[in-house]
């Protein structure tokens, strides 16, 4: 072909699923020397599904009750954890109360105004840090297993724990196994969730290096230091809790089917295909197209 090589390394990325927002793009991602994945809805298929539903003894929740309690503040919420739970609510066919004053903070959860009462769900660590012994046994008998728990609170006070569960990406082993061959670095986790549940999935991936329970601002901050030590960091994720560290990067890539529009707007490249294993391959054809340019 006639094309320059950077075009047609675009085009080529394009014909892979990867939607490059310009040429500078490309350059960069020949550049990259380290990688850090973001891990729900990046390495996982980013479709959690309720795998268990737990109301707190004394608090005289049923199953049913507690689950529309956390669907209703969760309506609103474009997070995968919330979708799953409003999924869960409507599967059984239960009725969702109205939603007032919601809010949602990346890494951390909702909070809403439902039938009367204050309701929060989220990170237990975040919402709950010194949690009663009976919280604490429930959550971590949950995140053992690789579950992520989901704390419910009720004007403050624990109503139940919820858990999530999330299936590998197909390809997620492969690819991470081929951006440790590309930058000769294994690829870090970087996640919001917890520690446990993070370690759990990222034994299955050879990943070692996990840093967990991570806001927004930790993501950037991890990313900023290893670009001081000279590294050209590509960062992969799709929520909003990414954009900033996406924005970060010396590159950043997003996941395009399940990525929040603030994730795809912030991101250098998009993968629009879905599938994680284009992305060593796009950083191929860029080193390729930059031998030619250079
Ligand atoms: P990751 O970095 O793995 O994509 P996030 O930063 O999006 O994870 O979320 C981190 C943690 O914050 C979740 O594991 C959960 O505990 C909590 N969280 C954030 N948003 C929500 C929500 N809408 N509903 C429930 N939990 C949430
Ligand atoms: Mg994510």
């Amino acid at each position: 072909s006639t094309m320059p090589p950077l075009l047609s390394a675009i085009a080529n990325a394009g014909r892979h699923g990867v939607l490059a927002k310009s040429a500078v793009v490309m350059e960069r991602l020949g550049q990259i020397d380290a990688v850090a994945l973001d891990k729900t809805g990046t390495l996982t298929e980013g479709t959690p599904r309720v795998t268990d539903i737990r109301p707190l003894p004394g608090t005289r929740l049923t199953e049913d009750a507690l689950l529309a309690l956390a669907a209703s503040a969760e309506h609103p919420s474009e997070h995968p954890l919330a979708r799953a739970v409003v999924d869960a609510a409507r599967e059984r066919r239960l009725s969702l109360h109205e939603t007032l004053d919601f809010t949602s903070t990346p890494g951390r959860g909702v909070s809403a105004g439902v039938d009367g009462h204050t309701v929060e769900v989220g990170s237990p660590a975040r919402l709950l840090p010194t949690a009663p012994d009976t919280v604490r046994d429930l959550v971590e008998e949950l995140e053992v297993t690789g579950q992520t728990a989901v704390l419910v609170l009720r004007d403050g006070a624990p109503a139940g724990v919820i858990g999530i569960a999330d299936r590998l990406r197909p390809d997620a082993a492969a690819t991470v196994a081929a951006l440790t061959e590309l930058t000769g670095r294994t690829p870090v986790l970087l996640t919001g969730d917890n520690e446990r549940a993070a370690r759990h999935l990222a034994a299955q991936v050879g990943i070692s290096d996990v840093r967990a329970g991570l806001l927004p601002q930790d993501k950037v901050a991890a990313v900023q230091k290893w670009e001081g030590e000279e590294r050209r960091v590509l960062v992969v994720g799709d929520g909003v809790n990414d954009a900033p560290a996406l924005a970060a990067a010396h590159t950043g890539i997003a996941m395009g089917r399940a990525g929040s529009d603030l994730a795809l707007e912030t991101a250098d490249a998009v993968v629009v295909r879905d599938e994680l294993a284009t992305i060593p391959k796009v950083v191929a054809l860029s080193r390729a197209a930059r031998r030619l340019v250079v």
